[in-house]
């Protein structure tokens, strides 16, 4: 086992956008990994209420979008590891399998999942496996005292280690996304342009 630095940065995804893309390169950056693995989760057919969601279509959308950026970065690794496994994802049975590679994990969430963390399963476990980055994610409500409360009782109850990753807000979701591609209206501000290609391409989200 090493102590190589690894991210783990998992999510739905769909579609993925400019709001995942920035908080990616800020965490690789906040937190210095040395390889940063995205990983969209395995939802099964029968749980799943969008159209055009399907696993590997979710995945695709990843690989294409951190491969042809720009700003290519080849620590940055589209896992398939979650869709693979086709099983409901758990992200503790994830940082288990990581930990076998590395013991510094670190996992990334925005506000919206990190103040759900206490109803994650063995949510105790996953802050024992990972530290915690936290990256702010824009909200019509003020939630900064959330976050303060949350950050504390994670701390003094879990002995969880959290890391603020700083980041000029992003407030897009992929459900406005969705939406606005059902509208067939233009994104080019929010998915890149190959994406949105694939998207079209495959007629999802309609
Ligand atoms: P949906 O609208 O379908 O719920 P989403 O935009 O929230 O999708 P997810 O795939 O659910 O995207 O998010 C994956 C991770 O990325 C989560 O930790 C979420 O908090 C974070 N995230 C999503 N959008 C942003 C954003 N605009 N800024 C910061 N973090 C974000």
């Amino acid at each position: 086992m090493s102590d190589v630095k690894i991210g783990i940065y998992g999510g739905t995804f769909a579609p993925v956008h400019i709001g995942h893309i920035r908080s990616a390169f800020a965490f690789l950056s906040a937190c210095n990994l040395d390889k940063l693995f995205i990983m969209p989760n395995f939802i099964p057919p029968h749980k799943s209420t969008i159209q055009g969601d399907d696993p590997q279509t979710r995945l695709q959308m990843l690989k294409i979008a951190f491969s042809e950026l720009p700003f290519y970065n080849d620590k940055i690794i589209v896992s398939d590891f979650e869709v693979r496994n086709k099983e409901t994802s758990y992200t503790y049975k994830t940082l288990e399998h990581f930990k076998f590679i590395s013991n510094d994990l670190t996992l990334l969430c925005g506000t919206d999942n990190f103040l759900t963390l206490e109803k994650w399963k063995n949510f105790e476990r996953v802050f024992e496996l990972a530290k915690i980055a936290h990256i702010v994610r824009p909200n019509t409500i003020d939630e900064s005292d959330d976050i303060l409360l949350a950050k504390e009782i994670y701390i003094s109850k879990y002995n969880a280690q959290i890391v603020d990753v700083p980041m000029a807000p992003v407030d897009i979701s992929s459900t406005e996304l969705r939406e606005k591609i059902k509208l067939g209206e233009n994104t080019s501000m929010y998915i890149p342009g190959n994406v949105r290609m694939f998207i079209d391409k495959y007629n999802l989200y309609r």
